[in-house]
């Protein structure tokens, strides 16, 4: 796997396809992406050909078409795409979303008792550190740094 991913959501509909059927033929995945998106055969050729071109589908010849295989993991893929995701926002903001994500997820008994699980298990610190640049999250505003240069536009502002 690799350490990241670069898929649009086009293109994520044709790896879903090939994902779900092992391989596939361009035949195939159009006539999935037909029936959800009203894709024609060069649409998903032209998002074929950059899944291939990125090396996250592979063609093989078999007579006259070619087979679509993947070597991407589609669980694997998908935490890529969420950390990814995560990286938007500051470490301390995930609990509240994670939270948001339990309320909204339909679940079974046994979801809930898996989760339930997890966070019994759950290793907790004294303070989550904020890892955003600064500028890009509120944190900041309470750093020694920041308060330092506050001071100083204050100085300037009583010089004025
Ligand atoms: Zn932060």
């Amino acid at each position: 796997m690799p350490e990241t991913l670069n898929i649009s959501d086009a293109e994520w509909e044709v790896m879903r396809v090939v994902w779900a059927s092992g391989e596939s033929t361009s035949q195939e995945i159009t006539r999935v992406l037909n029936g959800k998106r009203g894709w024609s055969q060069s649409t998903v050729k032209t998002l074929i050909g950059r899944l291939t071109s990125k090396n996250y589908l592979h063609a093989r010849k078999e007579s006259r078409h070619f087979i679509y295989t993947t070597h991407l993991d589609e669980p694997e893929s998908l935490k890529l795409e969420l950390e990814g995701l995560l990286g938007r926002i500051c470490s301390r903001k995930i609990p509240n979303l994670l939270a948001y994500l339990v309320e909204k997820t339909p679940m079974i008994a046994q979801d809930r008792a898996m989760l339930e699980e997890v966070l019994q298990n759950k290793q907790v610190v004294a303070e989550v550190p904020c890892d955003c640049y600064p500028g890009q999250c509120t944190c900041h505003l309470h750093a020694s740094g920041t308060i330092l240069s506050d001071q100083s536009h204050e100085e300037i502002t009583h010089e004025n």
